[in-house]
């Protein structure tokens, strides 16, 4: 029975069941090629039937005049699916901002995914997962695999509260928290928060994203950008996160005779997420850049660069003033167990102004761009230079964004100026600097 005034109503219901089945039909079927969850959810705001989705997850939420009537709606529909694991929900109560019919603020009890229980099921069922590969009763091989990750990683990160804490660090899991605001069609964000067991369970010797996302990330919780009611909705998601995380590192959960912590290390996503969640003022395209140091000129080498001075390390706190969620995690109050990704930091970070530069100089010195005539601008030997690589991507089969160079295209307002663009994608980087490799390589006798 339906309570009076539900915005389910039996028609309704009925249509968002068939909805429901619609979309996890399609959502399943897709992840088996789908090679991250993140990009599963971009791909969510990208189709007809998968935009619902986050509306599905909106209505759920919105029923949510008490805690019962939402975890109902939403078991229902996925049971309907048969596509369930028994994990249990934590319904965080917060606020979104729904813009149609028009601009509104309501509350809701917001769905995310309990730790705990997910340990306690995946215990259950697939316990190689949890234990770096092992099973249950094989006691002994994961407690020395867990004993050999903290005695190595003491030389990584000694200042972690494990090393304080004083428990028996053999039941202590090593996590991570992972995040995405992943941005689909017409640039509508969609954040999926998510934490990732450090030792796969294809054990330690691959990489912890080997196999496919939904074995190696566990979701935490994901909802639409567009309904963040400013910077309150993400926060009180990530309060409940820290809370749990916490909580996992000091309680932990009883599995048979072990109790089992899952202990956090590090956070980890694009700069778009880190700067969200952790509430930090810094970022690429904020005043100060990086919140591991307050140094500018990441390009000076010398032995006074600012970067390296050990007063801009962190420097000054890169935490807004209402602070960072995650610091009541132990250890999460430090800068320096934020990171960043490679794309950020590299790609579109500083890989680009140095390829790019590389590029520029390579003209400048004729070992690029020039075709031996005396007048050339400097526009007809960038030309040039492309031709060069554009040559090699065709022989390499290799994809560039890149259609042509030019100082404007590289953003450089005089020939004495630092190109800070290759004119193409993050993609690019890389490739530019595989050409300039084998390049390099096929002139180095000069
Ligand atoms: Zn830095």
């Amino acid at each position: 029975m339906l309570p009076e005034g539900d915005p389910f109503a039996k028609e309704d219901l009925q249509q968002d069941d068939e909805q429901a089945l619609e979309i996890l039909d399609d959502y399943f079927a897709g992840a088996e090629s789908a090679k991250r969850t993140a990009r599963i959810a971009q791909i969510a705001l990208g189709s007809r039937h998968n935009r619902r989705a986050g509306e599905l997850l909106l209505r759920i939420a919105s029923t949510g005049r008490t805690k019962t009537n939402v975890d109902r709606n939403l078991r229902r529909c996925i049971h309907k699916a048969g596509v369930t694991m028994p994990v249990d929900f934590v319904l965080v109560p917060t606020t979104v901002q729904i813009l149609k019919p028009k601009l509104r603020i309501d509350n809701v009890f917001w769905p995310t995914l309990s730790m705990k229980s997910w340990v306690s099921v995946l215990a259950e069922s697939c316990p190689q997962v949890l234990l770096g590969g092992f099973r249950l009763e094989e006691s002994e091989k994961w407690r020395n695999l867990f004993g050999w990750f903290w005695d190595r990683f003491e030389g990584v990160d000694r200042g972690h509260p494990i090393y304080e804490f004083g428990c028996d660090r053999t039941c202590c899991i090593p996590i991570m928290v992972h995040g995405d605001e992943g941005r689909g069609l017409r640039s509508q964000a969609f954040m999926v928060e998510s934490w990732q067991f450090v030792i796969s369970h294809l054990g330690p010797f691959t990489t912890n994203t080997s196999g496919h996302s939904f074995t190696s990330r566990l979701l935490f919780t994901c909802i639409s950008s567009k309904l963040f009611d400013g910077e309150k909705t993400l926060r009180d998601l990530n309060d409940e996160f820290a809370k749990q995380l916490r909580s996992m590192f000091f309680e932990g959960v009883q599995v048979g005779n072990h109790v089992i912590r899952l202990i956090w290390i590090a956070t980890k996503g694009d700069w778009p997420f880190l700067r969200k969640a952790c509430s930090l003022f810094t970022g690429f395209t904020s005043l100060r850049i990086c919140h591991l140091c307050s140094g500018q000129d990441w390009w000076r080498y010398d032995s006074d660069a600012p970067w390296k001075l050990a007063e801009n390390r962190p420097g000054e706190s890169p935490f807004k003033p209402e602070g960072n969620p995650f610091a009541i995690v132990p250890g999460g109050d430090s800068p320096n167990r934020i990171r960043p990704d490679m794309v950020h930091t590299f790609h579109i970070g500083f890989g680009v102004d140095l390829a790019a530069s590389f590029v520029v100089w390579l003209c400048k010195l004729g070992k690029l761009g020039s075709n031996g005539r005396p007048r050339q601008s400097f526009d007809d030997k960038l030309s040039l230079a492309y031709s060069t690589f554009r040559e090699y991507c065709h022989i390499h089969k290799r994809f560039t964004a890149c259609d042509h160079w030019s100082m404007k295209k590289l953003g450089m307002t005089s020939t004495n100026d630092f190109p800070t663009s290759l004119g193409g994608k993050g993609h690019d980087t890389g490739v530019v600097c595989r050409w300039l490799d084998s390049f390099l390589r096929s002139i180095a006798s000069w």
